[in-house]
């Protein structure tokens, strides 16, 4: 069933999930499990046949993992769900036609549509001016690609504080095969390093990033004029900046006309579900829950997964949703500090060591085998 292409003009789907995001494998796994809710004729439209498994992005910066080690093989798991896999982006979305319009020129008609897509780099906007040495970290396969081809001792600026921009920069200065290693300064923005973070936890990381040498500027970084300045400093000479500055919503969330947050991500209900559109569901970076504020975190997509899973199911069968994924009030976050150690964050408590590591290894990779295995069986 695995398909690389649309051979027909309007392909239908009595469920179609666009983005093969953290959310979505949790429904494609419900589905080799129990089946395609009622039967139904199933699709996953997403452009890569593998996901990359955001968590381990530093420890592959770092060489602790191999280029193949941090992936969920997509096109896999929709062919053991039974559901067509089309290789291709969302471009458009009518949802009152229930239509949604691909980068390839395809349409493709559903019933019901769920939407894991992830957010968009906001880099360019944010840094001011178009650059050939400006990478978003979004879409993260673009990034790896762009990473892979970077030269081994490049001089790099990470613009970001938040825990992504942090271990970003530690991955890349521990970079495997990097002798000397890549220069990397950390650029945190006006907000500091690790808002939302607690002083303990901030205070570890300043340290570690000082053992380094890894200089931190709590200052924006732009480009004026084709010179990457922060705080009216000029930071160059630089080869790369890398912009980890959190998620933009997709244009063409906006423009559909479905219900958005300010910020133009798609508005849903504790149950997942569209605020103007019964018939569409939304999880991960792409939804904003409107019962209760969320972080855009891998954490929270994989959570929500399972959850979006039974609320579709429930939807199909003519049933009102009811699960709701509530997160516990502190999630833990383990910053890989790419030198073997690193550091853990739980609301106000603090750890850090070699492991860490070894049990933030131990949940990646956990998480990894388990779609692995579905995928092989
Ligand atoms: C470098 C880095 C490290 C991070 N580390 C962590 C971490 O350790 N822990 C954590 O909790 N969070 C982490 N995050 C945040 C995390 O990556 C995101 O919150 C998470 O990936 C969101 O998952 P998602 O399912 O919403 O989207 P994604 O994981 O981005 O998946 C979106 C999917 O949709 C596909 N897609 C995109 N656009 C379209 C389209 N138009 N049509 C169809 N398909 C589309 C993509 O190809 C992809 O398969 C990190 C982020 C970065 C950038």
């Amino acid at each position: 069933m695995a398909d690389d292409g649309i051979d027909n003009a309007l392909l239908s789907a009595n469920v179609l999930l666009v983005g093969g995001g953290h959310a979505h494998v949790a429904v494609l796994a419900d589905w080799i499990a129990r089946g395609v809710p009622q039967g139904a004729r199933g699709v996953l439209l997403t452009p890569e046949r593998t996901l990359r498994y955001s968590g381990m992005v530093p420890g592959w910066l770092a060489g602790q993992h191999g280029p193949d080690e941090w992936l969920v093989d997509l096109a896999a798991l929709a062919a053991r769900a039974g559901v067509r896999f089309v290789a291709d982006r969302c471009t458009a979305l009518d949802p009152v036609a229930r239509v949604v319009t691909t980068a390839g020129g395809h349409r493709i008609a559903f019933a019901a549509a769920s939407f894991d897509t992830g957010g968009s780099g906001r880099g360019a906007a944010l840094l001011g001016a178009p650059d050939p040495r400006l990478v978003e970290v979004r879409p993260i396969a673009a990034f790896a690609t762009r990473i892979a081809a970077m030269p081994p001792s490049a001089r790099v600026v990470v613009a970001g504080g938040g825990a992504g921009g942090v271990e970003i920069a530690f991955g890349l200065r521990n970079r495997a095969g990097a002798a000397p290693p890549p220069e990397v300064r950390l650029a945190t923005g006006a907000s500091g390093l690790l808002p939302g973070f607690a002083p303990a936890v901030r205070r570890r990381v300043q340290a570690a990033l000082a053992r380094q040498q890894i200089a931190v500027i709590p200052e924006d970084a732009r480009f004026v004029d084709g010179v990457l300045v922060a705080g009216g400093v000029p930071l160059e000479p630089v080869d790369l900046v890398i912009a980890a500055t959190g998620s933009a919503a997709p244009d063409w969330v906006r423009a559909s006309g479905l219900a958005c947050d300010p910020a133009g991500f798609i508005a849903v209900d504790a149950h997942q579900r569209s605020l103007s559109h019964p018939h569409i569901f939304a999880a991960g970076d792409v939804a904003a829950r409107s019962d209760r504020p969320l972080g855009r975190s891998g954490v929270h997509a994989v959570k929500a997964g399972p959850v979006l899973a039974a609320n579709l199911r429930r939807a199909l069968a003519g049933q009102t949703p009811r699960r709701s994924y509530q997160p516990r009030r502190h999630s833990l976050y383990l910053l890989n500090t790419g030198d073997g150690r690193a550091i853990a964050s739980y609301g106000p408590l603090v750890a850090e060591g070699r492991w860490v590591l070894a049990l933030k290894h131990r949940i990646d990779k956990g998480w990894i085998a388990t779609y692995a295995r579905l995928a092989r069986q």
